[in-house]
């Protein structure tokens, strides 16, 4: 991509009303719009970071045997009537009207939804189980939307579900699932920082588990075993004050950002919609539920949020829009002609590049752009660096550049 011909313009100023780290580095970096409060517009490197975060999580379930699908957004009231979620859910139920006056709901979840289109197509033991999962938007209208693309009230949401005959099944399930969780947050450059962290439960199970990012900038106060990585939510630390794992009292608390959370559900939403199925013998069985979250758009504020410095955000390279960003400095033609032949040399071996190839730009305000935008690595191309056959190269988490032999450029990227 050429910066001279990209939607989406960096800022020096910071917007206003912005109230986080994330919310002022994507907005002045041009990856994100604000709408109004907790809705946002992604620009063109905003929504390749989000679709890259997307399509980490996609490979994944996808290697894991679970079914992409893709549900309404808009659904009839009457399905949250039926599992009395229209009355518990309703502080944050965005509402509306179908023609004729049907009353229509904007998912903020997709249980209700998801129980009964699963149910259609579940017959007997045999078919189970099955896990259905989808990437869309969600709908909650947050009494607190804040912290930029943290806490939206349109966000973006994974959603996986998984159906079941047994306790024991949905049981190892979740166990795979914890792992999967795992490996995404690895591939998406939090594995460091993200831990998987007991939490309330429901009717169905005594805990949940949530995947918590440390951060200053998090909601969550957090109750950390340094030995084992598994930490317990403030939230349940009364009734469990020591590490699941290993029993340790010393227990740190920290910050963080809840980027995940999985739960058993049982029979807590087929119940309400009688799904059964035979088992084996001809009996009638509850279908038996897991539900497994992940916030894309939520991560993509996090990773701003925990990877920056005074001069901007530091892409992990998983996430990052383009691997490379490439710079013409000076006025001269030559140089502008061998950064052009460079972009097209990279696009040909297929390395992802961002090439500022404005002219009537200052090299102070490249080298900004660069900074804020937070490629991980930068290759200047100067009247300077041809004298010498050379390109300037940084990544974007080193504090000096090296110098290397034009013709050794590819072989360094790859
Ligand atoms: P929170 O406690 O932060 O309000 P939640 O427990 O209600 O979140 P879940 O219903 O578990 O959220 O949703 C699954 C995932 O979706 C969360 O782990 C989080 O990553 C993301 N998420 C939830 N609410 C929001 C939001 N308002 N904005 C952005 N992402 C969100
Ligand atoms: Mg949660």
């Amino acid at each position: 991509m050429k910066f001279s011909q990209m939607f989406g313009k960096t800022s020096k100023t910071v917007p206003a009303d912005a109230d986080s780290t994330n919310a002022k580095l994507l907005t002045r970096g041009g990856f994100i719009m604000k709408q109004t409060s907790g809705i946002y517009n992604y620009l063109p490197l905003g929504l390749r970071v989000l679709t890259k975060i997307q399509n980490i999580i996609r490979q994944e379930l996808d290697a894991a045997g679970a079914n992409e699908i893709l549900m309404p957004a808009l659904t009839q009231e009457d399905n949250y009537i039926k599992t009395g979620r229209n009355e518990a859910l309703n502080d944050i139920l965005f509402r509306t009207e179908g023609q004729g006056g049907t009353k229509l709901v904007l998912n903020p979840t997709h249980e209700e939804i998801v129980t009964p289109l699963v149910q259609k197509h579940v017959f007997s033991y045999q078919d189970l189980p099955v896990a259905v999962y989808q990437i869309q938007n969600k709908f909650r209208n947050e009494p607190r939307a804040k912290s930029g693309l943290l806490r939206g009230r349109e966000f973006s949401m994974k959603d996986l579900y998984s159906f079941h005959t047994s306790q024991e099944d949905l049981d190892s399930y979740y166990e795979k699932m914890q792992k999967v969780y795992d490996k995404i947050y690895d591939r998406l450059g939090l594995g460091d920082l993200t831990v998987m962290t007991y939490a309330s439960g429901g009717t169905f199970c005594k805990y949940s588990h949530e995947f918590q990012t440390i951060s200053e900038m998090g909601e969550d106060t957090i109750y950390l075993c340094e030995k084992c990585r598994i930490a317990v939510n403030e939230e349940i630390i009364k009734e469990q004050h020591t590490c699941p794992a290993c029993g340790n009292k010393n227990l740190i608390p920290k910050k963080a950002i809840e980027v995940g959370n999985i739960f058993i559900l049982g029979a807590k939403f087929t119940s309400s919609f009688d799904f059964t199925v035979t088992d084996e013998a001809g009996k009638e069985i509850p279908v038996l539920m897991g539900c497994y979250g992940i916030g894309p758009s939520r991560i993509m504020g996090t990773l701003a949020e925990v990877y920056n410095d005074e001069r901007g955000i530091i892409w992990p390279k998983n996430v990052a829009p383009y691997q490379v960003h490439l710079i013409a400095l000076g006025k001269e033609e030559q140089a502008a002609k061998e950064a052009d032949k460079i972009y097209e040399q990279l696009i040909k071996e297929g390395i992802e590049v961002l090439y500022d190839d404005r002219i009537n730009v200052s090299a102070g305000e490249k080298l900004a752009d660069a900074d804020l935008l937070g490629m991980p690595y930068r290759v200047i191309v100067s009247p300077k660096t041809l004298e010498k056959k050379v390109v300037e190269f940084k990544e974007r988490s080193a504090t000096e550049p090296k110098f290397i032999a034009l013709s050794k450029l590819i072989k360094e990227l790859k």
